[in-house]
């Protein structure tokens, strides 16, 4: 048995000028993110409709609920049209719905069917009044009961589930996420798709100072987000020369901020390398030392690219909230240690100043240090969150 599946688009509606590259960059991503069922689309300037195997259907629906850039799913229900099928499926799909009203809204495009739309709502109505303990509310309803009537046959839906909205992956072309293996920047990276940023990760590991499994973390938090995209790869920066080289030569209260100079700027260089426009991290006003506003104009200062902070002006319970919701807090909160606690001074600088920043790290050859940091990158182009076993 075959299903159909409505889709209502997002935001992009309102996008005019734009629609067709969002509705194809949806299609798109859609086949993608379905390829493994046998499924065809049709659609048009306000919906698509996806056939499926009744069997995927669910699987389906809870993929396509990952999807940004589809606001909401209509599971439709597919029957002869003689009133009899109709009657069969209507009940069979209000008993499987909670509430204790209805209404029933009727599109007549097949006029060889000799009901009026008006009519086959009153009949219907009078249909599930007879059979049924539901009353009728035409104003709110509990359950709305479509029925379409088309040359092809008869298509019954009731209430539709919510889609992620956003715009569809892509849209706005790539940016860099620095992807550590804390709560914040899986956050940002979720935020940032659902906007249309289709992302690269790149992460700093220290070995032997951080593990393995700090490495792992990451990676598996990649694949969490990229359920939401299919294409982002990992991006892993060879950092321990560097950190070394810190912690040498810059005094203690200097360590992070010089340390997050040496990132942002490998982080640009990342970018240009492989098409980013923008650098992307997790950075919350005010949370640590290294990310007061006085720090962050001193560590900003190092790259001409925008670098967006999703949650930026989040609280830490706003940003848990989300990732709960995500999926990556469980992940997010294993204990492994990341670069950035393994050298962490007791009085990071609170109020850096650029002199001070720029005379420290000119202490050492760190341009050199860079180079080799970024020949030396490893590219991870295979996540597949069902499949991984980072863990
Ligand atoms: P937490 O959720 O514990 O705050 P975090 O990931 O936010 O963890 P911070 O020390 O606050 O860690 O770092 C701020 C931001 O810098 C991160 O959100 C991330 O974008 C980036 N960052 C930090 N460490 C790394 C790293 N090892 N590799 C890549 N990006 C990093
Ligand atoms: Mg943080």
């Amino acid at each position: 048995m075959k299903q159909l599946l409505m889709i209502k688009y997002g935001e992009l509606t309102t996008k005019k000028a734009n629609r067709n590259a969002f509705i194809n960059l949806l299609t798109n991503n859609i086949k993608s993110i379905l390829k493994e069922y046998t499924i065809a689309i049709k659609k048009d300037r306000v919906r698509m409709y996806i056939t499926c195997e009744e069997s995927d259907c669910s699987n389906i629906v809870t993929k396509l609920q990952k999807v940004f850039g589809i606001h909401g799913i209509v599971i439709c229900h597919h029957v002869n049209t003689n009133i009899e099928e109709i009657e069969t499926k209507i009940l069979e799909l209000v008993q499987h719905q909670l509430g204790q009203t209805f209404k029933v809204e009727t599109k007549r495009a097949d006029k060889r069917f000799p009901i009026s739309s008006m009519e086959m709502n009153a009949k219907m109505g009078g249909f599930i009044l007879k059979n049924t303990n539901l009353k009728v509310d035409v104003h709110d309803p509990d359950i709305r009961i479509h029925i379409e009537i088309r040359n092809e046959g008869t298509f019954l839906y009731t209430n539709e589930l919510e889609g992620i909205g956003g715009y569809p992956v892509g849209i706005q072309g790539k940016g860099l996420l620095m992807l550590s293996g804390g709560i914040d920047s899986p956050v940002a990276g979720y935020l940032s798709l659902k906007r249309g940023v289709d992302l690269e990760c790149l992460y700093f590991e220290s070995p032997p100072h951080t593990s393995i499994e700090a490495k792992n973390k990451v990676k598996k938090l990649a694949s969490i987000i990229n359920q939401y995209s299919g294409n982002i790869k990992v991006n892993i920066v060879p950092f321990t020369k560097i950190q070394e080289a810190i912690y040498q030569n810059v005094p203690d209260s200097y360590i992070i901020t010089i340390m997050r100079r040496m990132m942002y700027r490998i982080a640009e260089q990342v970018c240009h390398q492989h098409n980013c426009k923008i650098i992307i991290n997790g950075e919350s006003i005010g949370q640590v030392a290294s990310q007061t506003l006085d720090s962050m104009v001193v560590i900003n200062a190092v790259t001409n690219l925008p670098v967006i902070r999703p949650v930026a002006c989040m609280d830490k319970l706003e940003i848990i909230e989300i990732s709960k919701k995500i999926d990556t807090y469980e992940t997010s909160i294993l204990p492994y240690e990341d670069c950035c606690t393994i050298f962490l001074p007791k009085h990071p600088v609170i109020y850096p100043t650029m002199e001070k920043a720029i005379s420290y790290e000119n202490l050492f050859n760190f341009q050199a240090l860079i180079q080799e940091a970024i020949e030396n990158v490893e590219t991870i182009t295979q996540l597949d969150e069902t499949k991984s076993n980072y863990l």
